[in-house]
């Protein structure tokens, strides 16, 4: 059985198995094993890690449940749902990886204590163990300051880093969080037909149906690696072959033509892919 599918994104979803089998995107989430190993064994580090992944570095991101365990001495939802936004965000403010909007965060993590502890029992894992995607989106979006970007770019890094495993059939729900790489590469690609959000989350819904999201990885590898805003290394870029502004300029070509692909080639993967 063979499916059509568009030569950028076959070239995206290659260049994601190709990245990821040499390690690219493999290795620690926060830039030190002591980090890693806090978010790998402690649920309420992870989603304290997902929740606050705007407006700086991932990796540093990665850091801070590490600096804020050890600067109140633990990661215990039912205690840091006692704290106060305003205590948190005086610890947040004092921690040597911080936020970058403390008092927002403040917010975000308090919530998600009080959440983890009133309705999942004190165990952030059952956010998302044995849940279906629709639902653990919910959930996350209903955290302050958690919007959609974050909470489905959220569900595919518990896919890929802790093990969850929704039904192949839910994948179809799960966006691309569309940062400033993202929203890059799909323009210059091709495949969205303005350099916003709204395209390029249009784009992957229209271009991979099956699973949207999992085009949202390779994108951003691409655009923090070689489609740099202004001096992109298109002789570098894996995509290049495909890209509409290689070189920024863009080529005289009209549409580019499907490739057969088998379907099963171009199933949905995870972290092991
Ligand atoms: S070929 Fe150039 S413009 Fe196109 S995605 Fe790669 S780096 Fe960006």
């Amino acid at each position: 059985m063979f499916n059509l599918v568009d030569p950028r994104i076959v070239a995206l979803l290659e260049h994601r198995k190709a990245a990821r089998a040499s390690g690219v995107g493999q290795g620690l989430l926060g830039a030190s094993e002591d980090a890693d190993k806090l978010l790998r064994s402690d649920s309420m580090a992870m989603l304290t890690g997902l929740v606050l992944q705007r407006g700086m570095p991932a990796e540093r991101v990665w850091q801070i449940p590490m600096h804020l365990r050890s600067k109140i001495g633990h990661l215990d939802p039912a205690r840091i749902a006692q704290m106060s936004v305003e205590d948190m965000t005086t610890t947040f403010d004092s921690l040597e990886v911080r936020p970058r909007y403390p008092a927002q965060a403040a917010k975000t993590v308090v919530a998600l204590a009080e959440l983890v502890t009133k309705t999942f029992g004190g165990d952030g894992s059952s956010i998302w163990r044995g849940r279906e995607v629709p639902d653990v989106i919910a959930t996350l979006e209903s955290l302050p300051w958690v919007g959609p970007g974050i909470s489905h770019m959220a569900v595919q890094l518990l896919m890929d880093e802790s093990g969850y495993a929704p039904h192949p059939s839910e994948l179809s729900s799960l966006d691309v969080k569309a940062d400033v790489h993202v929203v890059r590469v799909f323009y210059r690609l091709g495949i969205a037909d303005a350099e916003t959000r709204d395209a390029a989350v249009h784009a992957a819904r229209h271009y991979h149906p099956e699973f949207p999201g999992l085009l949202d990885w390779p994108a951003w590898d691409v655009g923090r690696r070689f489609c740099r805003p202004k001096s992109p290394v298109c002789g570098e870029c894996p995509l290049s072959d495909v890209c509409n502004k290689r070189d920024l300029e863009v080529k005289k070509r009209d549409t580019a033509q499907p490739i057969e692909m088998p379907v099963a080639k171009l199933q949905t993967g995870t972290g092991s892919d």
